[in-house]
């Protein structure tokens, strides 16, 4: 992800990231106690350098440490212009930026009074493995609202993704697909979910999931596309009847599935509402205007 001549954002510092260090003492090396975004920059049909979504990103990031009571004393306007300096300096175009907010030296479980916040970005141009991606209900739960602030992208609610994820793959699995504590499909651990039935898209609403930008932009894209779209809760049942499904996020743009656990999805991935969106997103990411038709 680096190496020594890499430069990160520090506390409005732009720094050597192997040179750049944090204390051992901190909660969020302890606790967990720390929130992060995921986000890409993208070269556009133009030629210039594109962070899709930066300021939705950064209000999600605001609103991740106020939910769990990190201080965030940052501009997101002065930090969207660091991430454009970093991708500078590095001399990236495509790539994936990861801010993250974490907390000073404490040992108790009281909330932090002061945050960190750091900016690293990698090369990450167009993903070329276009499989469809072979899917399994986990044995995981997402985690209870009741339990935790989980539309908060907070590191510690990564733990039940890194579980999920290695349940997946050592079953040979690409994904995991996690249930809600009502037994409603929720989310892949690191990706939302979308199916087809019918020509009509449904997916989880809001409460039990991550808010994902991605999903976001899907809900609009299916607005300016007329393509019907509901949002509701549904079973594993329900989706094992469905003509065709897909996962969608920042690092997974728009993902097809091909099956989920026994089950294979019936409809051509290039026939599915899906790969519609999936060409519409990657137009829109790198503001290509052809879209429409
Ligand atoms: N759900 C989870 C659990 C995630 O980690 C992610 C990735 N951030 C998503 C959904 C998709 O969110 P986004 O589209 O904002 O990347």
């Amino acid at each position: 992800y680096y190496n020594h001549q890499t430069i990160i954002y520090l506390d409005g510092e732009f720094t050597k990231a192997s040179s750049a260090s944090t204390d051992l003492y901190g909660q969020s090396l302890h606790y967990g106690y720390a929130a992060f975004e995921g986000i890409r920059a993208y070269k556009t049909v133009s030629g210039d350098v594109r962070i899709f979504k930066a300021h939705e990103h950064f209000e999600r990031l605001k609103r991740s440490c106020e939910l769990i009571h990190i201080p965030y004393k940052f501009d997101n306007k002065e930090l969207i212009d660091a991430c454009y300096k970093v991708l500078e300096m590095n001399g990236m175009d495509e790539a994936y930026i990861r801010p993250l907010v974490f907390c000073p030296p404490l040992m108790t479980l009281k909330p932090a009074e002061t945050s960190s916040i750091l900016i690293a970005a990698w090369g990450w141009g167009a993903y070329l493995g276009e499989d469809l991606l072979r899917v399994m209900t986990s044995s995981f739960e997402r985690p209870n609202p009741k339990a935790f602030m989980i539309e908060s992208k907070s590191s510690g609610l990564y733990i039940n993704s890194i579980l999920a994820t290695q349940e997946a793959k050592e079953k040979g699995f690409d994904e995991a697909l996690l249930l809600d504590i009502n037994g409603f499909v929720a989310e892949a651990s690191g990706a939302n979910i979308f199916y087809e039935k019918d020509g009509k898209v449904y997916t989880p609403p809001l409460g039990h999931i991550l808010p994902g930008i991605t999903r976001a932009t899907l809900i609009e894209l299916c607005n300016e596309l007329n393509i019907p779209l509901e949002e509701k809760k549904f079973t594993i049942n329900d989706l094992k009847s469905a003509d065709a499904a897909f996962l969608c996020g920042t690092a997974a743009e728009v993902a097809g599935m091909k099956s989920l656990d026994e089950y294979e999805f019936p409809k051509t991935w290039e026939r599915s509402v899906g790969y519609r969106l999936q060409q519409a997103y990657k137009n829109r990411v790198v503001e290509r205007s052809s879209e429409l038709v």
